[in-house]
C-alpha cells in the first residue's frame, strides 16, 4: 500500500496547490473565505453585507436546478472603434470570468414557471453595456415575445461601455424598443436592481420594468453623487441613490432580501 502519491510530491506541484482566496467585507472589514461567501448567497457571514454576485452564481440562486438554457453564449464584443487597449481588456475579462460578455441570457424555470432570465455581471468590465450586451437583451426580449414568456433582468452595471462610444449609447434605445414590443404583446418584464446599477443601464431597461425590485442598499443612479452635487450646487439627502431612498420616492416597487428573491419572483410569475 502506498502511503502517499509520489505524483504530487515534487516542489513544482506543491507550488501549484491552490492558495485559499479571501474576500474582504466592505461593511465590517473582515476577511472571509471566498467559498464560504459564495455558499452563503454571497452574503457576509458576520454582518449580512451583500457582496456582488457573479452572473453564474446568481443563475444558480434563482433558476430551478438544471433548467437554465443559455442563448447567445458565443456573442462577444468586437472593437468597433479601434479603441486603445480594448481588445486586451476584453481578453482579460473573459479569462477572469469565464464569460464572453458582461451578461448571460437564457430561458429557465423559477418555482416551476418558465421565463426569460438575463443576468449582468459587474465583475466583467464593471458590467458595462456595449453592443453585445444590448444585442443579447434584445434577442432575449424577442425570444420571450415569440414564446409568450415573461422576462426578468438582473442589472449590475457601471453604465455604457466607453470603449464602444456612441455604439454603446445606441443600446439604450435598442433595448428599450425591444422591451416596448414585449409590453405591447402583454408580457410582463420584471427588473431586479442590484449593487451597483448606474449610468446608461439606469437610463434605459433597468428602470423600465413593469415591476422594479431592488436588493437592499443597492446603489442606483445615473451620474455619481459628486457630479450631481457640483451641478445642483446643493447638499444631497443622506440616503441619496440608495434603493431605500428610491423606494420612498416611488421610483421602485419593493426591496427584497437576497434569500427571498427566488420565492418573490416565482410568486410574481405565477400571476402571469
Ligand atoms: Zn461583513
Amino acid at each position: 500500500m502506498k502511503l502517499f502519491d509520489e505524483n504530487i510530491n515534487t516542489a513544482k506541484d506543491l507550488t501549484e496547490i491552490k492558495k485559499p482566496e479571501f474576500l474582504k467585507c466592505s461593511e465590517c472589514g473582515r476577511e472571509i473565505l471566498k467559498e464560504l461567501v459564495h455558499s452563503n448567497l454571497s452574503t457576509c457571514v458576520y454582518c449580512g453585507y451583500l457582496f456582488r454576485v457573479p452572473a453564474k452564481n446568481r443563475i444558480d440562486m434563482i433558476a430551478d436546478k438544471e433548467t437554465f438554457i443559455e442563448i447567445g453564449a458565443e456573442k462577444t464584443s468586437t472593437d468597433p472603434l479601434n479603441f486603445p487597449d480594448y481588445p486586451d481588456k476584453l481578453e482579460k475579462a473573459k479569462e477572469a470570468s469565464g464569460m464572453n460578455e458582461a451578461i448571460i441570457t437564457g430561458i429557465c424555470k423559477i418555482g416551476g414557471y418558465k421565463a426569460g432570465l438575463a443576468v449582468m455581471d459587474s465583475y466583467f468590465m464593471m458590467g458595462s453595456m456595449g453592443q453585445m450586451v444590448g444585442e443579447k437583451i434584445t434577442d432575449l426580449a424577442e425570444e420571450c415575445t415569440k414564446q409568450n414568456l415573461p422576462l426578468i433582468i438582473f442589472s449590475a452595471s457601471g453604465g455604457a461601455r466607453m470603449q464602444e462610444g456612441i455604439i454603446s449609447l445606441l443600446q439604450m434605445s435598442r433595448t428599450t424598443a425591444a422591451l416596448n414590443r414585449m409590453h405591447d404583446a402583454g408580457l410582463p418584464y420584471l427588473s431586479v436592481l442590484t449593487n451597483p446599477t448606474t449610468g446608461g443601464v439606469t437610463a434605459s431597461f433597468a428602470m423600465q420594468g413593469d415591476i422594479i425590485i431592488s436588493e437592499p442598499k443597492a446603489l442606483i443612479g445615473f451620474a455619481g453623487p459628486r457630479v450631481i452635487q457640483q451641478t445642483v450646487k446643493d447638499k444631497l439627502p443622506e440616503e441619496f441613490q440608495t434603493a431605500e431612498f428610491l423606494l420612498k420616492q416611488g421610483m421602485i416597487d419593493r426591496i427584497v432580501e437576497r434569500r427571498e428573491l427566488r420565492t418573490v419572483l416565482a410568486q410574481i410569475l405565477s400571476l402571469h
